[in-house]
């Protein structure tokens, strides 16, 4: 079987996905975060279809959106959002960050088995349209094509092993990639580490939020680790050339990494959206971010590998029947 990538709309040749963003909030609807996290309360669709359109308008083909399983994703409107604007939408199972949930949820009281299950079902047959909130399960035709894991910070705890440990069964069992969440930047070569002991390959693993707080000590550790790394805090920083996260991709690149980055823009804020009146907007990064990289001595070979290549390789797999 060739590589695909598994998109919301269904699978496409890995060489196919163009100019693509890894890791963006485009639905992120749930009762929990419209209460605790009202700036992240991604809940209108129309407006989302005119951000992605924006983007879709610079040249982009293809976008992540990292949010996993029973914290406000939902398959069905990524679809549909993906049908408005032409613009492929690879959705995510997998946990996030216990804060999404809370303490009394139903995630926390769930075996290893348990939940490798649920996120192998999600890759291999569909979304549950319930998004595993309530005891129903009917299941879309809107399958995930990545499996996220977030953990909690430079050492692994007991819900972190747990997770990871159900994200590389379900790797094991799909071969879907993994994407991380790098709680404040840290904990990515603890995580790669963990999943290596369970047989994941590091190449298959792309550590998210690496420019979040990341010092030129630690990038070392993170090139290091063999995963894809993704810068996605651009956004939050200064329109400059020697914006941090440009200082710190250009690191990485120095030491070698410039075929294992990634580029998105983490934009789960209203704040950050132009149709929700704020700024730069999702389309900044390849509009304006693009061109400070290059502006900074990055060749454009390589820029468009981050945005091209890069991302062909870190997203594609080679589906089996789980
Ligand atoms: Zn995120």
């Amino acid at each position: 079987m060739t590589a695909i990538i598994r998109t919301v709309t269904g699978d496409i040749p890995a060489d196919a996905c163009g100019v693509t963003y890894c890791h963006e909030h485009l639905v992120l609807d749930s009762p929990l975060i419209e209460l605790r996290f009202p700036d992240i309360h991604l809940n209108d669709d129309e407006r989302a279809i005119r951000e992605v359109a924006a983007c879709a308008e610079e040249g982009v083909h293809t976008m992540v959106d990292a949010m996993p399983c029973s914290a406000g994703r939902s398959g069905t409107r990524l679809a549909a959002i993906s049908e408005k604007t032409g613009v492929r939408i690879i959705a995510a199972t997998g946990l996030h960050h216990d804060r999404y949930y809370g303490p009394e949820h139903w995630t926390n009281g769930s075996s290893v088995q348990e939940l490798a299950e649920l996120f192998v079902q999600d890759v291999v047959r569909g979304i549950d349209q319930f998004d595993y909130t309530g005891p129903v399960v009917a299941r879309t035709s809107h399958r995930a094509g990545i499996i996220k894991v977030a953990t909690s910070g430079p050492q692994l705890n007991d819900r972190d092993k747990r997770i990871l440990r159900a994200v590389s069964i379900a790797h094991e069992r799909t071969r879907a990639p993994i994407l991380t969440h790098c709680e404040g930047g840290e904990g990515g070569p603890e995580q790669v580490a963990f999943l290596a002991d369970h047989g994941v390959d590091p190449t298959r693993v792309i550590l998210s939020h690496i420019d979040k707080d990341a010092t030129a000590e630690r990038i070392k550790d993170l090139v290091a680790s063999g995963a894809y790394l993704e810068f996605d805090q651009s956004l939050r920083q200064d329109d400059r050339v020697d914006a941090p996260s440009i200082v710190l991709l250009r690191e990485a690149v120095e030491l070698g990494a410039s075929e294992r980055i990634v580029l998105g823009t983490d934009g789960a804020r209203r704040s950050l959206w132009t149709a929700w009146a704020g700024g730069p907007g999702l389309a900044w990064l390849y509009a304006r971010y693009r061109q400070l990289l290059v502006d900074s001595g990055i060749p454009q070979v390589v820029v468009d590998g981050f945005f091209v290549a890069n991302p062909a390789y870190a997203l594609s797999f080679d589906p089996v029947m789980a």
